[in-house]
C-alpha cells in the first residue's frame, strides 16, 4: 500500500468526481483496490455530499490515505449567492482553473428545479442572449456540470428530495455532448442523486448531429428546442446557428425523434417585440408544428443592457399564446423567474477571471 507521502501532486490527481461509476471501479482497480468500493465512494461523493476521503468512515484507514494521495474529488466552490424576491436563488461557482459559472434554483410549490450550465459561455451567440456575448470560453467536464446539482443539492438541504434538473444556464448542451450526457448518466445512478431521466430537460438551440445522437441514447432527458423564428432569413438573423443547422432540418429532426409515450417535446420561442411576435409568425408557427407531438412554451424576452431587443407587452404576449392555443397548440408562458438578481433566461453572464492562488487551492479541494 502506497504511503501519502509518496501520492501525486495534487493537480496531477485523477478526479473521481467526473467519473462515472464503472471508471471509478477501474481507478479503484488500477490501485489494487476491490471494484466494490467504488460504491460505496459514489454514494459519499453524490448521496451524502462528502468530498473529503477522511470523512468516509466505512473505508479503512489505509484506503482513505491511498485515495487522498492519488485522487481528488473536484467540486465547484460557491462564490457569491444572490436571492431574488421571489425566491429564486442565483449561485455563482468557480471552477478549478478559476472560472466562474451560474447556476439558478428556481423553488416553486411542486416541485424545484436546479437550472445548470454545460459551458463557461457560448458559441451559439444568439442575439438577445447575454450568455452569447461571452463567446465560448470552455466546455465543462461532467464533474463540473454534475458538480453543479451536488453543490446546489447541498447548499438547499434537498439532497433527499426530488427535483427537476433544466440544462438552461450557461452554454449549449449538445455543443459539449459527451461530457453532458455522462454527467447525467452519473446524476442518474442509484448509488448517488438517482435523477430520473424524466425529471431532467436538455434545451438546445437545435444542434442537429447532436438531436440525432440524442435520439439513440438509452438514457434519455425530456428535449426542449429554442426554435425562436418561423422562417429561415427571420432565424438565420436570431440565431446565427441556423445558417448551419436550418429550421427544417430542425424540425425534420424533431419529427424522427423518439418522443415518449405521453411525453412530447417542448419548443421554446422567446418573444422580441416587433420582430417575432405579430400574428403572421404565430400562425406560421402552428403550421410548421402541426404535425409534431409537441408544446411552446413562450419567453417573453427578458431584456439586459447590451441586447437590442425589447419585450413585447402582455397583451401581445396573449394575443400570440391565443392564437395557439386557438390552433389546438397546448402552449404556456414562462415565468420570468430571479429578474431582479439578473438569473433569468439569457441573463448569465461572468466575465472571465483569472485565478488567484488560493482560488485556486479552494477549488482543489
Ligand atoms: N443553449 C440552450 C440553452 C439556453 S438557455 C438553448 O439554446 O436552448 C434556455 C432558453 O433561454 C433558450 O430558449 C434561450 O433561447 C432563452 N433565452 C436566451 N436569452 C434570453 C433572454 N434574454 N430572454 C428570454 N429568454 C432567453
Amino acid at each position: 500500500m502506497p504511503n501519502v507521502r509518496n501520492g501525486l501532486a495534487s493537480e496531477d490527481r485523477p478526479d473521481l468526481a467526473s467519473m462515472d461509476l464503472a471508471e471509478l471501479e477501474a481507478a479503484l482497480e488500477g490501485r489494487g483496490h476491490p471494484r466494490f468500493r467504488a460504491r460505496q465512494i459514489f454514494t459519499w461523493i453524490y448521496a451524502k455530499g462528502v468530498t473529503d476521503f477522511e470523512k468516509m468512515t466505512d473505508l479503512s484507514r489505509q484506503l482513505r490515505a491511498d485515495l487522498a494521495g492519488y485522487f481528488r474529488v473536484g467540486t465547484p466552490v460557491l462564490v457569491h449567492k444572490d436571492t431574488s424576491s421571489d425566491g429564486t436563488v442565483k449561485f455563482l461557482l468557480s471552477l478549478e482553473d478559476g472560472r466562474h459559472i451560474e447556476s439558478v434554483f428556481i423553488p416553486d410549490v411542486r416541485r424545484h428545479t436546479f437550472c445548470i450550465s454545460t459551458q463557461v459561455g457560448c458559441a451559439m451567440k444568439c442575439g438577445f442572449c447575454l450568455t452569447g456575448k461571452m463567446g465560448l470560453v470552455r466546455n465543462l467536464t461532467s464533474g463540473e456540470i454534475a458538480g453543479q446539482v451536488r453543490v446546489l443539492a447541498g447548499e438547499l438541504g434537498l439532497r433527499d428530495s426530488k427535483f427537476n434538473i433544466v440544462l438552461m444556464g450557461m452554454g449549449e448542451p449538445l455543443h459539449n455532448y459527451d461530457n453532458t450526457m455522462k454527467a447525467l448518466r452519473m446524476l442518474n445512478d442509484e448509488h448517488g442523486l438517482a435523477v430520473s431521466p424524466k425529471r431532467i430537460t436538455l434545451s438546445t438551440v437545435g444542434v442537429v448531429p447532436g438531436l440525432e445522437r440524442l435520439a439513440a441514447e438509452p438514457l434519455m432527458p425530456n428535449l426542449a428546442i429554442s426554435l425562436h423564428a418561423t422562417t429561415e432569413d427571420q432565424r438565420d438573423a436570431l440565431v446565427p446557428v441556423n445558417r448551419k443547422y436550418g429550421l427544417e432540418d430542425i424540425l425534420d429532426a424533431a419529427r424522427k425523434f423518439p418522443i415518449k409515450r405521453r411525453s412530447r417535446i417542448t419548443f421554446e420561442y422567446v418573444l422580441l417585440r416587433g420582430v417575432n411576435d405579430t400574428p403572421e409568425d404565430a400562425r406560421r408557427l402552428v403550421r410548421l408544428l402541426g404535425d409534431i407531438r409537441c408544446k411552446v412554451n413562450l419567453i417573453p424576452l427578458n431584456e439586459a443592457a447590451g441586447i437590442a431587443f425589447q419585450r413585447p407587452p402582455d397583451d401581445r404576449v396573449n394575443a400570440f399564446a391565443e392564437i395557439l392555443a386557438g390552433a389546438r397548440l397546448t402552449v404556456s408562458v414562462r415565468k420570468s423567474r430571479g429578474r431582479d438578481i439578473r438569473a433569468a433566461c439569457g441573463q448569465l453572464i461572468v466575465e472571465g477571471a483569472t485565478p488567484s492562488p488560493a482560488q485556486k487551492a479552494a477549488a482543489l479541494m
